[in-house]
Parts: structure tokens; C-alpha cells; sequence
């Protein structure tokens, strides 16, 4: 049954909750029906979905996914790879926009068009996230992930000694009006996909990570400004539109998602929006708001991303890539990756998977696909986004059309291209030559006082 449809039937949603509630504190045997070894996953967007659906596959494990608001529309820019379409399976019809063509625009509104290497039948997906979220967290219920529509609000964690301990979620429903009373469910496994503020990273002590703020305003502008960002995307450096970031212009559903982003100087995030909304300019102009939206966007991993047996997965680990701003894909693989790990861990639902096993078999394999990605796209924004003579070289060094292709192949298929030492080498030069006139036509950035975060990155 549906999420929706759940939510759609108090009765129904009874129901299928009555089935999730624990029954006496059962240890989990494999193979007897009623006892079998019980996985939670805490977070129902891409990370938590694409988890849930792979443990409900397990006929000799229970899953749950427990997420507090069934219709979220997590802010968001809503890209994502083409990759991401075949590999998760997703319907046609998530994707409400093809894009096709990206302006990188530099702080002297220098502007370089790129997606000439793209072929015909590639493009970057634009998709509202309330839609797939839905979809994914739909299918894993198909599968029979059992769902709870609650506000996860604390966690007991068993001793670390005790390896068959179990663990308590508390967590307060909200399908049931606000005097539902809390509730309690006893897992044996925990993955955690509920994103940049996790509950469950709390209670197994994972440790804090930078964080930028990310706003964005979601603005409906008439057809023929629309028509212009039909299969096109806007992104926009400059100190006065981010410090850190950059701002951008992604066509969405009927509207377009104006936004930026900041680690260093977060007070100044209106400032910075109001700088992005200037400088697109006529484009946008007379466009309404529909929308205005706020979100942390993790900027390296947790600490400690596994404990015993819970793990984190998405923003909660801290998967999103610098320099892009990256998550949908990486939260839904870490997801999957997780709960692959778990299932073959628990051999048919007959033992528990142990903080060994959990990191050989998903942390390392994570690390080891996605690590190099993570670390080439850090150093780019260090050299890149630091400062306006910087921002113009990026932009310069953008018209380059091995640089279009090496981005473009490594984002839409998430896989390292073979690199070409000849074009490597002429990249080499190109860029100290763009880092030169760079610095030759760049305003120098404007100075802002922020003592305590401005140290958190750079
Ligand atoms: C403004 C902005 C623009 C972005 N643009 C892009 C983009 O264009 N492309 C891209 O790839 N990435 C983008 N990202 C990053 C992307 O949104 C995240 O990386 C991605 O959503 C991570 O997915 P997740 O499943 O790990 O976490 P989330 O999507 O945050 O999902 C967490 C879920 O857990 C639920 N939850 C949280 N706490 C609890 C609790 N206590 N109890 C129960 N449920 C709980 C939430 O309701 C939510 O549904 C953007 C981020 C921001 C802020």
C-alpha cells in the first residue's frame, strides 16, 4: 500500500502502524515469522527510501522506515545525473525537465555556454523532490518496508559491549493529531537517512561537520522568461552572489529555483540572495515567489559513521560534494550500498551484522567508489571559488570542450574518466593562463567580518 494511501486512511495507517508496534520484547530468531530481526531506517527521502526498499526485499527481516512528513518537499535544486534514472529505475515522468545547456556566468558576467559535448539523448534531470521522494518511499512500502509517519525524537543505544542489545526509537506520530501519545519500537539494526540534522548521528555520538546554508526561493515568472530556461540551467560566481558558492537559476516543474549558498559568512545568505536575484535580473523580473526555502548542506563526512549497528547514510554521513553541491545521487547510493552491506550481513535474517562487517562491507566500499570524487571536487573549490580572479578563471577555463566533456562524463555517470595526458597537459597551461587573466580583469573581493565562520573552511 502507498504512503498516500495510508495517509489518505487513518484506519488503514492504524493498521499498518498496529502491524509495526512491537510485540513482547521478541529476540530475534531468523526463519520464525514472528521473530525475525528487525531493521528501522530513520528518513524517508533518497537516502532512507533507497535503503528501505533494498532491507523490505528481505523476506526474513522486518523494515521499517519511519519519516515525519510523508508529503516533504525537501529544499532542494532537484538535479540530478542521468545516471541516477536507469540505476534507481525511475520513471519517465519524475523527470519534469531535460536540461541540456548550462551557463556558468563569472563575476564580470563574462558568460560561457557548455553542454556542446552533450549527445542527444543526455541531459541533467530536473525533478521536484516532493514527487520523487514519494515514488521511492512508495516503492519501498510496495516492497513491504512498514511505514510510520512520526518524528523520530530519541534513541537508547545498546551498551557497546552488548552485541545482540537492542535498540529503542521513540518517536512521536503524527498521523494522529498532536495529542498522540510517544511511542517506542525495539529494533536490532538502525540505518540513518534523516538527513543534515540526524537524530540517530546524535545518539550514536557521529560527531558534527561544517555545514553551509543553502536558501532558495522558488519563483513562478511568466511563460516566455520560462520558455528561455527550458532545458537550461544558470550557475553564477562572484563574491557578491557567494563567497564560498555559487548561485544559480534551475528551471523547475512551472518555476524556476533561484538560490545560493555559504559555509563562511552564513549571516549574509539574504545579502547573497539578493545579489543572485539582481543579477539574473530581466530574466526573472515580475516573477512571484512562491516559495522561499532553507537547508544545511553538509560539507564533509560525520566523524563516525558507523556504531555497532547503526549507520548513517545521505547528509546524515555527510555525502554531498563541494564545489556542485551534490546530494540526491550520493544519498540514494549510500542508501543502497548500506542495505545491501546489512542483508548480505545478516545472512537470511539469521545473525546480526557486526561495526566490523558493516565497514568492511559498506563503509570501505563507499569510500573506495566515491572518495577520489569527493577529494578532486574539494580541491576545486578551494582553487576555484576563493576569490573573483579565481571565479574568472573557472569560468574561462569552462569554454575548454575536453573540460566540458571530462565534467559532464564524471557527473552524469558517476564514473572517473580515463584521463588524456595530451589534453591534461594543455589543460595545465590553459589554466594558468586563465588564473592570469583572471587576475588581470577580476574586481577584488569585498571584505566581510565573520571571525568565527570565514575560519571554517578556506
Ligand atoms: C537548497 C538546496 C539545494 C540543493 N540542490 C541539490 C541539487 O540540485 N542536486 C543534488 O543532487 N543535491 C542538491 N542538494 C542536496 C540534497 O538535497 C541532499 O543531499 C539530499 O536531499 C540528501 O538526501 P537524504 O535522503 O540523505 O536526506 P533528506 O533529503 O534530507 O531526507 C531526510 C528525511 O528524513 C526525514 N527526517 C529528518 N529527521 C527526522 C526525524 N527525526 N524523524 C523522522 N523523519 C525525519 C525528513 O523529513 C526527510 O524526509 C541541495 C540541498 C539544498 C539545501
Amino acid at each position: 500500500m502507498k504512503f498516500a494511501a495510508l495517509l489518505a486512511s487513518p484506519a488503514a495507517a492504524l493498521v499498518a502502524h498496529k502491524s509495526a508496534l512491537p510485540a513482547a520484547p521478541v529476540r530475534a530468531q531468523a526463519s520464525s515469522m514472528e521473530m525475525k530481526y528487525r531493521v528501522a531506517v530513520v528518513g524517508g527521502g533518497p537516502s532512507g527510501a533507497c535503503a528501505a526498499e533494498i532491507c523490505a526485499q528481505e523476506p526474513n527481516i522486518e523494515t521499517y522506515i519511519i519519516e515525519r512528513k510523508f508529503d516533504n518537499a525537501k529544499p532542494c535544486g532537484g538535479a540530478i545525473p542521468l545516471c541516477m534514472v536507469d540505476e534507481f529505475d525511475l520513471p519517465a515522468d519524475i523527470i519534469d525537465r531535460k536540461v541540456r545547456k548550462m551557463k556558468m556566468i563569472s563575476p564580470s558576467n563574462r558568460e560561457v555556454d557548455i553542454g556542446k559535448t552533450l549527445k542527444e539523448d543526455e541531459y541533467i534531470g530536473m525533478c521536484r523532490r516532493e514527487v520523487m521522494d514519494g515514488y521511492l518511499r512508495d516503492r519501498a512500502v510496495e516492497y513491504g518496508a512498514i511505514p510510520i509517519n512520526a518524528l523520530v525524537t530519541k534513541i537508547d543505544t545498546p551498551a557497546d559491549s552488548d552485541s545482540q542489545g537492542r535498540y529503542t526509537i521513540h518517536y512521536s506520530r503524527n498521523d494522529l493529531g498532536r495529542k498522540a501519545p510517544e511511542e517506542s519500537l525495539d529494533v536490532d539494526v538502525i540505518i540513518g537517512a534523516d538527513g543534515a540534522n540526524s537524530r540517530v548521528a546524535k545518539a550514536i555520538d557521529a560527531g558534527e561537520y561544517n555545514f553551509a546554508i543553502a536558501f532558495q526561493e522558488r519563483i513562478k515568472i511568466d511563460d516566455e522568461k520560462m520558455a528561455f530556461y527550458d532545458e537550461l540551467a544558470e550557475m553564477y560566481v562572484g563574491d557578491d552572489v557567494s563567497p564560498d558558492f555559487y548561485g544559480w537559476v534551475f528551471p523547475k516543474y512551472d518555476h524556476v529555483g533561484v538560490g545560493t549558498g555559504t559555509v563562511i559568512n552564513r549571516p549574509g545568505i539574504k545579502m547573497y540572495q539578493d545579489a543572485i536575484r539582481e543579477r539574473a535580473g530581466d530574466k526573472i523580473a515580475g516573477g512571484k515567489i512562491i516559495k522561499v526555502e532553507a537547508h544545511p548542506i553538509p560539507e564533509h563526512y560525520r566523524p563516525r559513521r558507523v556504531k555497532n549497528r547503526a549507520m548513517l547514510v545521505g547528509d546524515a554521513a555527510g555525502y554531498v560534494t563541494k564545489c556542485s553541491g551534490e546530494g540526491i545521487y550520493f544519498a540514494a547510493k549510500s542508501g543502497r550500498m548500506a542495505a545491501e552491506a546489512v542483508v548480505k550481513l545478516m545472512k537470511g535474517g539469521t545473525v546480526l551484522p557486526t561495526e566490523e562487517g558493516i565497514t568492511a562491507e559498506y563503509i570501505k566500499p563507499y569510500d573506495g567508489l566515491y572518495g577520489p570524487t569527493y577529494t578532486v571536487l574539494d580541491i576545486l573549490q578551494k582553487v576555484f571559488y576563493t576569490n573573483n580572479a579565481a571565479r574568472e578563471a573557472f569560468v574561462d577555463m569552462c569554454q575548454s570542450e575536453y573540460v566540458q566533456d571530462v565534467t559532464f562524463q564524471s557527473y552524469l555517470y558517476k564514473r572517473l574518466v580515463t584521463p588524456n595526458p595530451v589534453e591534461d597537459i594543455k589543460l595545465l597551461f590553459g589554466t594558468v593562463g586563465s588564473l592570469l587573466r583572471g587576475r588581470a580583469i577580476a574586481t577584488p573581493d569585498k571584505p566581510f567580518s565573520n571571525p568565527v565562520e570565514s575560519l571554517k573552511r578556506l
